[in-house]
């Protein structure tokens, strides 16, 4: 039995800028809200370490709104099961942790797509986001060369970041082609066209090569030099990182696992960021890929749906209907080519936690006779590498997801178990 202090009319899953928004708003009903997320701070993929020096006034001002609201964070804690309807189980630093909820918030974001090349397993090749986030955590980048590749404006963050922290980067190799009429197109959205001048001016001097990708990476033990392609050319640029991301992925494995339905791969929502299940609204990344100032719109759309503010709600269909469409124009200007496929070669690790080749994995037509065969999916990070890349690669549809819904410790199932046996005596 949960702890009844730890029961909440709204229970926000995801502290990134859409479940602020969500708790934000659904505490103006005066409900019990409150934020779990697996992070031991708020903030979410973007504002991650901005507490205590944020970096930028609109995180400054969200994360200062949190800090005085009423809404109760729970840091640390991963939710990986709903025993029953109202009740989910979060992993903790101290073991598990029961958590009862009326309503539920799905806030739980996006991560990078990484394709596979040869030479994408050496250190010294990272995620361009990934990349970032070491950086923020203390890795030294002065001096040091690098290359940033592969597709969407994460990259332009990215190399933007690297450059502030001295690091010489070399070139942006963005992918797609069709910059130019994206960039003509910005002018539906005036705030867009503000944060392109502003990153303009700070990536002042960096190359920017589009129909440009990373053909493969070489090295004894670590990184030395990667092979680009632009075109017909194909040439060789030394560097120390490579920091490589394809756009990105929603996480919407809580949301099946919960029984939401997907529409197109992400998590199917209703005006009022309803989901399919009763009592169940979903903000942010996991309905598509859209960006910031969309997350923040959907998650307040959710948190005053949830507490029966509709009129709240509905007051920001029009400002999310424009950002939805400036989100259908991102994804558009950054859909994979087709060459990518072309990139692995047989040897080269598709699942990298269980060391399955291109070779291996391809034998098969789908996922679980890949499974069973290979362990491909089964290690460590369950597929949540390799599966975005083979549904590209091998069309291969995801699987059913099943309980636990990340790997968690023993003990904590050993719990669970004991609890059913005894509830079935
Ligand atoms: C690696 C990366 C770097 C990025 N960097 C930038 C950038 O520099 N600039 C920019 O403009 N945009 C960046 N973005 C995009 C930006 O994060 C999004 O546009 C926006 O922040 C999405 O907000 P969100 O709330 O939907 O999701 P997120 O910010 O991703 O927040 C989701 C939160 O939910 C948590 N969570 C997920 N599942 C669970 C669970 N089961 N239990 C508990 N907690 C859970 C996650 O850990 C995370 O903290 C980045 C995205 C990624 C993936």
């Amino acid at each position: 039995m949960n702890n009844p202090g730890d029961t909440y009319d709204v229970l926000v899953i995801g502290g990134g800028p859409a479940g602020l928004a969500a708790a934000l708003s659904a505490q103006q009903s005066g409900l019990r809200v409150a934020i779990v997320d697996d992070n031991p701070g708020l903030g979410g993929q973007i504002w991650r370490g901005d507490q205590h020096k944020p970096g930028t006034p609109e995180a400054a001002q969200w994360l200062r709104r949190v800090a005085t609201a009423q809404v109760k964070f729970i840091s640390g804690a991963y939710v990986y099961e709903q025993p029953e309807p109202g009740l989910l189980l979060a992993e903790t630093f101290e073991g598990r942790r029961e958590l009862g909820y009326q309503k539920l918030i799905l806030a739980t974001g996006a991560r990078e797509r990484f394709l596979p090349f040869p030479g994408w397993t050496l250190p010294g090749v990272a995620g361009a986001g990934g990349l970032q986030a070491l950086v923020k955590s203390g890795l030294p980048m002065a001096g040091k060369k690098i290359v940033v590749a592969g597709t969407g404006p994460l990259l332009l963050a990215v190399a933007a970041y690297l450059q502030k922290q001295s690091a010489n980067v070399l070139l942006i190799a963005e992918q797609a082609s069709q910059l130019l009429s994206f960039g003509l197109s910005l002018w539906r959205w005036p705030s867009k066209i503000f944060q392109a001048i502003q990153l303009k001016r700070e990536l002042a001097g960096i190359r920017h090569l589009t129909n440009c990708w990373v053909e493969s990476a070489h090295g004894d033990n670590r990184l030395q030099r990667i092979t680009l392609r632009h075109g017909q050319k194909t040439w060789d640029v030394a560097c120390d990182y490579l920091a490589c991301g394809f756009h990105l992925v929603p996480n919407v494995e809580v949301a099946v696992f919960f029984g939401c339905e997907l529409q197109e791969g992400v998590v199917q929502v209703d005006e009022l960021q309803a989901t399919t299940v009763p009592g169940i609204y979903c903000a942010g990344e996991a309905t598509g890929i859209g960006g910031l100032e969309l997350s923040l719109v959907e998650g307040q759309i959710a948190g005053f749906a949830a507490t029966n503010q509709v009129q709240q709600a509905r007051a920001l269909f029009a400002e999310r209907d424009k950002l939805q469409q400036f989100a259908n124009l991102l994804n558009r200007t950054f859909a994979l080519r087709d060459e990518l496929k072309r990139l692995p070669q047989p040897d080269t690790i598709v699942c990298r936690c269980e060391d399955v080749s291109f070779a291996r994995a391809e034998k098969y037509p789908e996922w679980r006779a890949a499974k069973l065969h290979t362990r491909c999916g089964m290690g460590p990070c369950q597929g949540r590498i390799c599966g975005p890349a083979l549904e590209f690669l091998l069309h291969w549809q995801p699987e059913s997801v099943r309980p636990p819904v990340f790997p968690v410790k023993v003990g904590n199932l050993i719990r669970d178990a004991g609890s059913l046996i005894e509830q079935e005596q």
